[in-house]
């Protein structure tokens, strides 16, 4: 307990600045659905006060509180005084674990998937079947989870063969004009394993020579959320290794949550940053390459902007899928999808109801679209428009720069 307190006493540079004005209460997902002061930064940052104060001694529950949180980071984005939230959550959630251990099954599950990637692999054809074996599938790759351990849920499958495995190596554009790493993420690696091939082969064809990692090591954001700080430093470490060994200005990634992990959690954990430059692919179609694609989907069609979208890009994001399509509407609920990763595990029923009031803007509105550049958004968001029975489809814009650039034909 005593290292503990002088562990979250360390804090104090980053707690103090929190002059407990409660306007973080505002912008809180989870706080407006239950109005608990302990799902909002300030309830949480009183709460590790008082246990280094020595008013409190509960560690369990302390922890319990602190993983109540999507991480999306609104707090930290809207707070007037600069409180870093999300680096104080980690840390001190990092430091609680150290006493309040994971249970065995999570810290051999969480140790073997994130730090051995290439055992993950080797097992992807047994993944695959196991998650067959436990869902249904009720429409084009979505599953109906049967195990009451999964939920309630509708899921895309995973994958047979992951993407790395395929796509790992150099792809050559035949008129190259510059060379990128393409950074897959777990859920493409794993999930979305077409939209990882749709942007090779769409970056190939405008030019750009793409570097895909043989193992796609995780950016380790749900090892971070789990309290294990050292798994991400771990991680982070082995992907900026392989980022600057190659001679490349950028790192393209189709995850908003990975790249604000590579770009800005190296700070949590006192590591230096890779030398290149994290950008999305969509920012990268639009601003580097200088591409637009214009108005041929006649269905409506919305946007919903992931919380860890880098602010300034969003005025990107909006122009490029309202130019795509005849008929867009913005969503007035421009909340968190609800998902967060681990939380999505921890509390589904949550997440899912976050999820669901954005479905019911869906349905009123007679959205038939709904696009979103972020795989954790997609999962979420199809869940709940499949539980809602809407005809809405959930698709991450570069299918639609596939489909008007590459075409139909070339689908595989
Ligand atoms: S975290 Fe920021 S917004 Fe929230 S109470 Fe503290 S100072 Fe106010
Ligand atoms: S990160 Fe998001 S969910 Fe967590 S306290 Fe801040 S606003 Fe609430």
């Amino acid at each position: 307990m005593k290292r503990l307190i002088h562990e979250l006493e360390e804090l104090e540079e980053l707690l103090i600045k929190c002059m407990k004005c409660g306007m973080c209460q505002s912008v809180c997902p989870l706080y407006n659905e239950n109005f608990f002061e302990g799902s909002v930064a300030r309830g949480k940052i009183n709460l590790i006060e008082s246990l280094y104060e020595g008013n409190i001694k509960d560690v369990k529950n302390t922890l319990k509180i602190l993983d109540y949180c999507i991480l999306c980071g609104r707090c930290e984005k809207n707070c007037p005084s600069g409180v870093n939230t999300v680096e104080i959550f980690l840390k001190a959630k990092s430091s609680l674990r150290k006493i309040k251990k994971l249970p065995v099954y999570q810290k051999t599950l969480l140790e073997l998937a994130l730090s051995h990637p290439s055992l993950l692999t080797k097992i992807s054809s047994m993944l695959h079947k196991g998650f067959k074996v436990t869902t249904k599938e009720v429409k084009d790759d979505i599953y109906h989870a049967n195990l009451k351990l999964l939920g309630n849920r509708y899921i895309k499958g995973v994958k047979k063969t992951f993407f790395t495995s395929t796509y790992g190596g150099i792809h050559y554009a035949k008129e190259e004009q510059l060379k990128v790493i393409f950074y897959p993420g777990c859920a493409i690696n794993m999930i979305y394993v077409d939209w990882g091939e749709k942007i090779v082969k769409l970056l190939n064809r405008l030019g750009v020579t793409v570097i895909v990692p043989e193992t796609n090591y995780c950016c380790g954001i749900p090892a971070a959320t789990m309290g294990r700080l050292d798994i991400m430093k771990k991680l982070l470490k082995i992907n900026y290794d392989f980022f600057d060994a190659h001679d490349v200005k950028y790192v393209v990634t189709s995850c908003p949550t990975c790249n604000y992990t590579l770009d800005n959690l190296n700070s949590v954990v006192d590591l230096s940053k890779s030398d290149v430059e994290f950008i999305d692919i969509i920012v990268f179609i639009k601003q580097v390459l200088n591409i637009d694609i214009n108005g041929h989907i006649k269905e409506k069609t919305s946007l919903h902007i992931p919380c860890h979208y880098e602010s300034c890009y969003v005025p990107i994001l909006i122009d490029v899928i309202s130019k795509i399509s005849k008929d867009f509407v913005e969503l007035e609920n421009q909340d968190c999808c609800g998902f967060g990763g681990t939380f999505n595990l921890k509390h589904y029923k949550d997440s899912l109801s976050l999820s669901l009031k954005k479905a019911e803007e869906v349905e009123k509105k007679g959205i038939k679209m709904l696009f979103t550049p972020c795989p954790g958004c997609v999962i979420n968001l199809t869940d709940a428009v499949m539980h809602k029975n809407l005809k809405c489809k959930v698709l991450h814009p570069i299918e639609i720069f596939y489909e008007a650039i590459i075409g139909d034909a070339s689908k595989n």
